[in-house]
C-alpha cells in the first residue's frame, strides 16, 4: 500500500514569520511540496500563473464554488483564496506531502469538512515584535501595518483549535520545533504499521 501524503496547514498573523518559516522547510526537505491555491487577486510583481497561484477571475471563482471544486475557501484582504480539493487529493494519495499556508476561516473550514489535516499556528514573541518585524518589512503602508495589527489580535484567539503552536522567537530554534512536528506527524502509529509489518513479517 502506498503511503498517504501528510497534510500539513500553517497559519500565523501577517509578519509573524509564516513566509520565512515555510520557506526554509521546503529548502530543508525536499519532499514537501507547497498547495498552489486559486486566488482572483492580482498578480504580484514577479509572480507566476501556476507556481504562485492560480490567478482567476471571479466569475471562474464562482463557478468553482458552485462545482465544489473547493477544500476549502475564503475572502482574505478583499480577495478570494480556495485550496482546490484535486490538490489535496491528489497529493495525500500520490504520497506526496503538502504545505498549505492559507488563513484562520479557511483552516477552520478544512478542519470542519477535511480529514486528516495537521494544522500549526505560528505566533510571533509579542505584538511589539510583531509590529516591529511589519516595520522592517517594509513592504506595506503604515495604514496597512496597523490594520494587520488589528487582524493580527483577532487571529492570535484562533491559535486555540490548531494541533500545534510555535513561538518565533529566535528562528532557529522556531524552525526546530516545525521540524520536530513534521517528524512526528511522520511517526504517527498508523503511518508506520505497513512498514512495520514489512520489517517483521506480521
Ligand atoms: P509572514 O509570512 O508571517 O507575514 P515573514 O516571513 O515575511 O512573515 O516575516 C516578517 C519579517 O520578520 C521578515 O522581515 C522576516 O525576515 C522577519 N522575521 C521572521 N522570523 C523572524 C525571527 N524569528 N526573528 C526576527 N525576524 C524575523
Ligand atoms: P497573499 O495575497 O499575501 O499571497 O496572501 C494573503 C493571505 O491569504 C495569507 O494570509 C494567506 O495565508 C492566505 N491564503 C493564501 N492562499 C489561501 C487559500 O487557498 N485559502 C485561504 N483560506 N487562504 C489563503
Amino acid at each position: 500500500m502506498k503511503r498517504e501524503g501528510l497534510i500539513l496547514i500553517i497559519s500565523a498573523p501577517s509578519g509573524a514569520g509564516k513566509t520565512t518559516l515555510c520557506r526554509e522547510l521546503l529548502k530543508r526537505y525536499p519532499s514537501i511540496r507547497e498547495s498552489i491555491s486559486f486566488t482572483t487577486r492580482q498578480p504580484r510583481p514577479g509572480e507566476v500563473h501556476g507556481k504562485d497561484y492560480f490567478f482567476v477571475s471571479h466569475e471562474e471563482f464562482r463557478r468553482m464554488i458552485a462545482e465544489d471544486a473547493f477544500a476549502e475557501w475564503a475572502e482574505v484582504h478583499g480577495n478570494l483564496y480556495g485550496t482546490a480539493l484535486h490538490t489535496l487529493d491528489e497529493a495525500r494519495n500520490g504520497g506526496v506531502d503538502l504545505v498549505l499556508d492559507i488563513d484562520c476561516q479557511g483552516a477552520r473550514k478544512l478542519k470542519e469538512q477535511f480529514e486528516g489535516g495537521n494544522y500549526i499556528f505560528i505566533l510571533p514573541p509579542s505584538m511589539a515584535e510583531l509590529r516591529r518585524r511589519l516595520e522592517s518589512r517594509s513592504s506595506d503602508a503604515p495604514e496597512v501595518i496597523e490594520s494587520r495589527i488589528i487582524r493580527a489580535v483577532e487571529e492570535i484567539h484562533e491559535a486555540r483549535w490548531y494541533d500545534y503552536i510555535i513561538i518565533n522567537d529566535r528562528l532557529e530554534t522556531a524552525f526546530e520545533e516545525l521540524s520536530a512536528i513534521v517528524m512526528a506527524c511522520n511517526r504517527r502509529t498508523f503511518r508506520m504499521l505497513d512498514h512495520v509489518s514489512k520489517l517483521f513479517d506480521i
